[in-house]
């Protein structure tokens, strides 16, 4: 009797494996990552490479450790930008109004009389301000996909979508506004830079992003982009582009936009 109560035991596990699978393995699409996030980890893991190549600290002078990379709808890295609100003595010059201005006073996008950066994609090492979210919306920006949160002066963007009751009335909030998808990328480095910033007892967050516990997360985040493996072989071409680009920015190949404003 007791046998074959067993035996079947042991049917109906072997038929509730057969028909909902083995819960004990671990599924492997769990640990995949989809095209679009492994390219937003990428560009973004750029943006942190190119901010680390002249990287600040208290003394220097260009500015803070902030910075991005625009890219096109075809996934090619148009530019480039570091904050150089100290070297420009303007307060104005964040990286992303850096970005865009360099990128829509550039002689080529002059000539083909580009005035705005619809279907292209911002990729910006922290959460935009107020300023730079109203440029981003102003200038019909398809993407912003920023790394480090900032808990103290974030979710601009998101204040920009929201709509506003005025004397019982509501008020939609602009149409480009609405329209701009704004994600943060979750990877490992802007995970850690939130965790370390989360515990700093420091003034704020340029005042953390001067620290040397800063920096050896965006030493990472170079070494990660140029040993990265795809997930996605569709994604091989921007890996590659990205590593070239880094190269380019890193043997001053492609001009770095703060000159012009030095300069004038
Ligand atoms: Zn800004």
């Amino acid at each position: 009797m007791k046998k074959n109560f067993i035996a079947l035991l042991v049917v109906i596990c072997v038929s509730s494996f057969a028909f909902i699978g083995d819960p004990f393995k671990v599924s492997n699409e769990d640990s995949l990552i989809s095209v679009k996030n492994e390219r937003d980890e990428i560009f973004m893991l750029l943006a942190y490479s190119v901010v680390l190549d002249n990287w600040q600290t208290y003394d220097s002078t260009r500015g803070y450790n902030i910075g991005g990379v625009l890219v096109n709808d075809k996934g090619e890295v148009v530019n480039w930008a570091r904050n150089s609100t100290k070297v420009c003595f303007d307060k104005t010059a964040h990286g992303e109004v850096r970005l865009l201005q360099s990128y829509l006073n550039d002689e080529k996008t002059r000539k083909a009389k580009i005035k705005y950066v619809d279907g292209c994609t911002v990729y910006t090492t922290l959460e935009p301000c107020m300023m730079c979210s109203g440029m981003l919306i102003f200038l019909k920006t398809d993407r912003v996909v920023y790394g480090q949160t900032d808990p103290g002066y974030g979710l601009n963007i998101e204040r920009l979508q929201s709509d506003i009751v005025v004397d019982q009335d509501t008020i939609p909030a602009n149409s480009r506004a609405k329209s701009l998808d704004n994600s943060l990328c979750k990877s490992d480095c802007t995970k850690s830079l939130d965790s370390a910033y989360s515990k700093f007892k420091g003034k704020g967050i340029v005042d953390f992003l001067y620290k040397d516990e800063a920096r050896r997360i965006y030493i990472q985040a170079r070494e990660k982009l140029l040993t990265y493996e795809v997930v996605n072989d569709e994604n091989k071409k921007i890996l590659k582009n990205a590593q070239n680009y880094l190269k380019k920015v890193e043997e001053k190949e492609v001009k770095d936009p703060c000159i012009k404003y030095v300069n004038r």
